[in-house]
């Protein structure tokens, strides 16, 4: 039996994954020091034989007993609220977390696949965006801690990759929504939803006009799959290349909740993307990959998903645990 590593595991995309990957009949080890991770999103998992949790940061020494075939780094908080208060971990788990998991990979012989993101591209002046582009990010601005630290890890993995030989896989994400992301983490969609939900305004910054291009959680995790599975190297960008603007968004969620509320303009927060959209031609040509859920039907799963949440959970903190 194969054996996986997932870092970030009782996170949002990190516990879709274990989903997949116990279902292709691996052993899979979660591991998440739960800052932004919740174990409600793997509890269903404990039952089974071939699923462990480790409750550990891995910006620490991990370790590992027996054999590992795959780790796939997946910790970190990615919204932007989530950085903004914990930076340093955000830092630290882009550099010493990545370090960590590419000495295990080292030693036990394993293949890691790491969560890169569009962030690498910043406020990007290339659109759509290619992998080929380097990207216009500010370093020491508000999302710097995130983005440089996805790059500072993509230039980590892809030196063990060059100097000791080490197989990687870097994957590019772009925005991805489903059940189990967080309500009040402030990403748009559990904001939108979530507004709706408890009866208060829907609040878009700036004017609405910045785009995004919205990817359901299946078929990243599909992506991810192909790309883990594949022998290429080199980044690849998985999202949906279907690009909306923040304004129409809004009016989607508020025709599929129903809300009567108002919608209140408010700051568009520094250095805010203007635009983003993925060219996947690489996943295509390179995966045979390219997402299948339309939007219309991911945000039906996803209204289902939090309107059927006990009541107390629309008004869970922003980050919810101690640490
Ligand atoms: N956004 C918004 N209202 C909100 C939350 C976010 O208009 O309540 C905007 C935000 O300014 C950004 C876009 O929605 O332009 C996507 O934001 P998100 O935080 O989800 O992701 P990211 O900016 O990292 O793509």
């Amino acid at each position: 039996m194969k054996r996986i590593l997932i870092t970030g595991g009782a996170g949002f995309l990190g516990s879709h994954l274990c989903d997949r990957f116990v279902k292709e009949g691996f052993h899979v080890i979660a591991m998440d020091n739960l800052i932004t991770g919740d174990l409600r999103n793997i509890e269903h998992l404990f039952k089974l034989p071939n699923f462990e949790f480790y409750h550990h940061d891995v910006s620490k020494f991990i370790h590992v007993p027996g054999q590992l075939d795959y780790i796939l780094h997946f910790a970190s908080p990615a919204s932007p609220i989530d950085y903004l208060k914990i930076p340093i971990q955000t830092l630290k788990v882009g550099s010493l977390g990545i370090h960590n998991c590419l000495g295990l990979a080292r030693v036990k012989g394993a293949r890691v696949l790491i969560a890169s993101t569009s962030e690498v591209y910043g406020d990007p002046l290339v659109h759509p965006q290619t992998e080929e582009y380097w990207g216009h990010v500010n370093p020491v601005g508000p999302r710097g801690v995130y983005d440089e630290a996805k790059r500072f890890q993509e230039a980590m993995t892809m030196a063990y990759h060059t100097y000791h030989g080490l197989e990687t896989r870097i994957i590019r994400i772009f925005n991805t929504y489903g059940p189990r992301m967080r309500l009040n983490d402030g990403r748009v969609l559990p904001a939108f939803i979530g507004q709706a939900l408890r009866g208060e305004d829907i609040t878009i910054f700036g004017d609405g006009s910045q785009t995004r291009s919205f990817c359901y959680v299946d078929d990243l995790v599909e992506g991810i799959y192909r790309l883990l599975m594949s022998d290429y190297a080199q980044p690849v960008n998985i999202g949906n290349p279907s690009e909306i603007t923040i304004k129409d968004f809004a009016e989607e969620i508020i025709k599929l909740t129903g809300t009567t509320q108002k919608v209140v303009y408010l700051d568009l927060p520094k250095d805010d993307p203007k635009q983003r959209q993925p060219d996947i031609t690489k996943a295509k040509e390179i995966l045979g990959w390219e997402p299948k859920v339309d939007r219309a039907e991911g945000l039906k799963i996803t209204y289902d998903y939090f309107r059927n949440l006990p009541k107390e959970r629309l008004f869970d903190e922003a980050i919810h645990r101690e640490f």
